[in-house]
Parts: C-alpha cells; structure tokens; sequence
C-alpha cells in the first residue's frame, strides 16, 4: 500500500486539472440527445481536451482505444464508444471521462438521461447520485473507506439496488489509480484510514438489480447479468481535517 498524501503546490495543479477535466464533462453531457452516437461524444471530448491543452487520461490507458468511456443502460463501466451506439429516448449513458494536465489526474463520471426516460430510470439515476453525496460525507479524516463503502451500500440497499463489487474507486494523483481501493460497499471501521491530503474519487456504480456483472468481447465494456440498468457518478475529492473539498464539480 502507497498512499501519496499530495502537497499545497501540487494540489493547485490537480485543482486546476479537475477544473478543466468538470468543465469538458460537463459540455459533453450537455450534448447527449436522442441521434448522437457515443463516437460523436468521444471525438467531442478529444477536441476539447486539445483546445484546453490537457490530454485524455484514459485513451491508451492499458490500451482502451477512446477519450470517454460511454456507457449504455445495462452496460456498467468501459464502454466502448461506438458510432454504432446511436443514443435514444429514454436511454441513461454513463460518462467517464478523466485528463492529465502536468502529470497529474482527474477523474469524474455522470450517468444522464438521454430525452425522456422511466420513473424507474429517473430514480436510479437520482440515487445514485445522492448515494455519492453519502459516501463524501462519511469521507472524514480518522474515518476509514469501510465507512465512505458502508455509507453508499446502506443508501442503495434499501431500494433492492446493487453496489457493484469488481469497479471501485480509487486515490489519484500522479497516476489514474493510486491507492487506496474505495469499494462501494463495506463494513465500518474497516479498510484504510483516511488522512487529510489524500485525494481519492468515490463513483457508486450502482445496479438495479442484482451486483453480478459480466465482460462483453471487446474485453473492455461490462455489463449487468440480469439486463438491468446500472448507474455511475464519480467525484474526485481532497481529504482534510474538515469536510472533503469536492475537486470536480457538474452544471446540474
Ligand atoms: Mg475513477
């Protein structure tokens, strides 16, 4: 285990990187409509991150071929952009999308809607979003990432939804995943101790249904078991004494 507890100039670049990083996210959710296709999106991101002089932190990453990963309805993590993912009303997407500026990380994710989706949709979107908002609130120093897990599990559970085990989140800095692990599940008061200076991303990914997941053939996109939708909002946050300083942020 190396935590790199990240020092007051170094931490003015990452804010700078989460800046940018929430700043392109934010254009490209803003551009999902029934039509697009999640190539479109992916291109999109490129550009920005050439315009805004950050590199995409994930294309090349352990060989993923794209900028974003685009993920569709019942596809959890890594999806693989594709111009033949056409988005359609009543879709969910999920964006993951991560730059390097000056070596260092950021890293941040949002599921949303694509036109009009389900009452069902609505609200698996919806919390899980509030359940990231748990996990940052148990993200206190002397608290452990049993307790940030224990928080999202506690807040999904109680709507039958399923925290998925295999994706976590992670610490970050000079490389995309440092440590800690911050699964989304967990019991209090176990796992690692949180310290001020540490800068972790928390992302609930959440099933509706049951946590079990599988790989497709591309080796990279995952995907429900059961065929039910899944859910992704991720923060990239700074440990201190106090409450977290939340590094990335959305237009709502
Ligand atoms: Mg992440």
């Amino acid at each position: 285990m190396s935590i790199v507890l990240k020092t007051p100039a170094e931490l003015e670049i990452i804010r700078h990187a989460c800046r940018i990083q929430s700043e392109i996210l934010n254009q490209v959710c803003a551009a999902v409509e029934p039509g697009i296709s999640t190539t479109e999106l992916d291109a999109m991101a490129e550009n920005l991150c050439h315009k805004r002089n950050v590199i995409p932190a994930f294309k090349n990453y352990q060989g993923f071929p794209a900028t974003i990963c685009a993920s569709v309805n019942d596809q959890v993590v890594h999806g693989i952009p594709s111009p033949n993912k056409i988005l359609r009303n009543g879709d969910i997407v999920s964006i993951d999308f991560g730059v390097i500026l000056e070596n260092f990380y950021a890293d941040a994710c949002r599921t949303v809607p694509v036109g009009a989706i389900t009452e069902t949709a609505t609200k698996l979107v919806e919390r899980t979003k509030e359940s990231l908002y748990h996990g940052i609130a148990a993200a206190r120093a002397g608290n452990t990432t049993g307790d940030i897990g224990h928080a999202v599990e506690g807040f999904v559970r109680q709507f039958g939804y399923s925290p998925v085990r295999e994706t976590v989140g992670h610490g970050i800095g000079r490389k995309l995943h440092e440590d800690p692990e911050v699964p989304n599940f967990g019991k209090p008061g176990t796992g690692v101790e949180l310290k001020a200076g540490m800068t972790i991303c928390i992302e609930p990914i959440i099933n509706l249904g049951k946590a079990e997941i599988l790989t497709e053939k591309d080796g990279w996109t995952t995907r429900t078991t059961d065929g039910k939708l899944s859910a992704h909002f991720e923060h990239q946050i700074l440990m201190t004494e106090d409450e977290p300083e939340i590094l990335t942020t959305w237009d709502e």
